[in-house]
């Protein structure tokens, strides 16, 4: 499979690490003066000149989430407004989002790894690339449209939404590679299945990008047989740059990580430390590159583990783990943590069950807190309806979540397209004890 820019992609890793030492100091020098930094650098008496390796790079103090919306919106930025020419921003779910800018270099950055990208999933210029993630402030739409035109593929920016349009042109368009999130995938499948489309047979799409949202292998497979394509994971964050920090190969064996511009580590969540290569924790990503709003040491939330070990594709860049859970979206039920992607895995290995679910938390009146998962099971259970067949399910999905996550665990088994459909990002937790 072609590499996109196998100067970087397979540069020997002793003359990667220089550049990445190099690009560490070009980078702190660029922040020096940024009122937050300049704090944070000066209590920990670190500076561009004290960087002489990357284990320097533990001397260094994080940033985090609540640094950036402090600084809201661009408390962070290191050029004047004048040279930003772009601006996105994160989805705040609860006040304000998390902006980006980005100057004309950063745009040029941000279409080279969108370009690695697209090409490692095996996208070339003779692609069609139906292109259904969100364009606006986030990050998908136009993260993908930069790449995949920088490809010379041919693109269509579809946005998300209006589903049955958006099979049609598929269909007639001829559409050879299917970007958007893992959720929306399935939608597209079933509402080509109720239109009467033969995914598999009528379509030419062989090659799904699927990210902005975690999705467990299960889900890969599910996504895989339904659409009858490659699913490849990517992975980034509008804080570091969007998507284009990670991304499988066809060996998918974790995502490269485009080290020449995002500088990772692993670290313990709880103690700040570094954690060795293989062990699970959360990631730290430094942007080495990024002009309008670099980001030092920022904390993701997100857990996985790095590989050094050598890929068979011939890159020598470190790859992470498929991120199976942000730390932030962790529950905690009963004193018991919960991870929802757990919940997924487990439903998807279930016979009968649909790929849509969502979790129900909630917290009765002088009670404990209870769990409940709303799941779809196999139409043909209602067609016609089978009751004993359905209570049968019903107790074995519950006895199986019981028993994977360690506490007890309410299932209500829904009829088909009784569970919302999201365009972009699926809500998979209602948690009610917030409200
Ligand atoms: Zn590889």
């Amino acid at each position: 499979m072609p590499i996109w820019n196998p100067e970087y992609e397979m540069m020997p890793r002793d003359q990667l690490e220089k550049l990445q030492v190099q690009r560490l100091r070009e980078v702190m020098t660029r922040v020096a003066d940024v009122p937050f930094y300049k704090k944070k650098f000066a209590d920990a008496n670190i500076s561009a000149d004290k960087i002489k390796s990357l284990d320097d790079v533990r001397r260094i103090p994080f940033t985090e989430k609540n640094d950036l919306r402090d600084n809201y919106p661009f408390g962070m930025f290191t050029v004047p407004l004048e040279q930003v020419i772009r601006i996105h921003a994160s989805s705040g779910t609860t006040g304000k989002p998390t902006v980006a800018g980005y100057t004309r270099a950063d745009l040029e950055v941000w279409t080279e790894v969108m370009a690695r990208t697209v090409t490692s999933a095996g996208v070339t210029s003779r692609d069609i690339v139906h292109n259904a993630y969100g364009y606006g402030l986030f990050t998908g739409g136009l993260g993908f449209h930069l790449g995949a035109e920088k490809v010379g593929a041919m693109v269509i920016p579809i946005s998300g939404g209006l589903t049955k349009r958006q099979v049609m042109l598929m269909e007639d368009l001829g559409a050879t590679v299917l970007c958007c999130t893992p959720s929306y995938a399935l939608v597209i499948a079933e509402e080509a299945a109720e239109m009467g489309v033969d995914f598999k047979k009528q379509m030419k799409v062989r090659i799904g990008v699927f990210g902005a949202e975690p999705w467990s292998e299960k889900m890969r497979q599910e996504i895989q047989s339904k659409l009858g394509l490659e699913a490849f994971d990517i992975y980034g964050l509008t804080e570091i740059i969007g998507p284009g920090v990670s991304v499988e190969c066809e060996y998918h064996k974790g995502l490269h990580i485009q080290e020449d511009h995002f500088l990772a580590e692993i670290i313990n969540p709880d103690t700040g430390e570094q954690i060795p290569p293989g062990e699970e924790g959360e990631l730290v990503l430094t942007t080495l590159t990024k002009e309008a709003m670099p980001v030092i040491r920022y904390r993701t939330r997100d857990r996985t583990r790095l590989y050094i070990d050598r890929c068979p594709c011939g890159r020598t860049t470190v790859r992470m783990d498929k991120v199976l859970g942000r730390t932030d979206d962790m529950l905690i039920i009963r004193g018991v943590n919960v991870f929802p992607q757990l919940i997924e895995r487990t439903l998807l290995s279930l016979e009968d069950i649909e790929p849509h679910y969502q979790i129900v938390i909630d917290r009765p009146k002088d009670q404990l807190d209870t769990i409940e998962v709303w799941v779809e099971a196999s139409p043909r259970l209602f067609q016609p309806i089978d009751p004993d067949k359905l209570n049968e399910l019903q107790k074995r999905v519950a006895r199986e979540l019981t028993q994977t996550l360690g506490i007890s665990v309410g299932v209500k088994l829904m009829g088909p397209k009784s569970i919302q459909r999201f365009e972009g990002k699926a809500k998979r937790v209602i948690d009610k004890r917030e409200l």
